[in-house]
């Protein structure tokens, strides 16, 4: 889950306008019930749509962790634009979280590589079950055609 502005790398700081510094980037956020719901104190308006800022705490990358406000809807209608409430964290702080934020993709795509394996070798196991059976049924009606052929040959004599 990488952020597209989170990147301590490539954040535009287009305007400051004394309450915090405002960015047009979209930030990812989690639900954090200390920190949500509408800032109607806020002089700020969403661009998008016009609406007071939503409470936001960010998630993924150097901002994790960072409240901010932006756009009170959800993707995808969420308009692009943040205003900041906490600063920046120290560069060691946002390192860090970019380290931690890219280890955890990994896992990610390793957890999902692995259940794309597990899945695939689940149909193998539903083919190899189903073979083991249509040989089982084969060979009952041979036992069955060899037993009456015993029985035939013993009336027969
Ligand atoms: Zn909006």
């Amino acid at each position: 889950m990488a952020s597209s502005g989170s990147s301590i790398f490539s954040s535009v700081v287009a305007e400051v306008d004394g309450v915090g510094i405002v960015e047009h980037v979209s930030e990812f956020y989690f639900p954090d019930e200390s920190y949500c719901g509408l800032e109607h104190s806020s002089k700020h308006r969403c661009p998008g749509h016009d609406r007071v800022p939503a409470r936001r705490v960010a998630w993924g990358g150097a901002n994790t962790g960072r409240r901010f406000f932006g756009c009170p809807l959800d993707l995808p209608d969420e308009c692009h634009w943040v205003v900041w409430v906490d600063p920046p964290p120290p560069l060691h702080d946002a390192l860090a979280f970019e380290y931690l934020h890219a280890e955890l993709e990994q896992s990610w795509m390793r957890s999902h590589k692995m259940q794309k394996q597990n899945m695939e070798l689940l149909k193998k196991n539903l083919a190899l079950k189903k073979k083991l059976r249509e040989r089982d049924e084969m060979l009952l009606v041979l036992a069955l055609l060899f037993v009456g052929m015993c029985v035939v040959v013993f009336l027969v004599l």
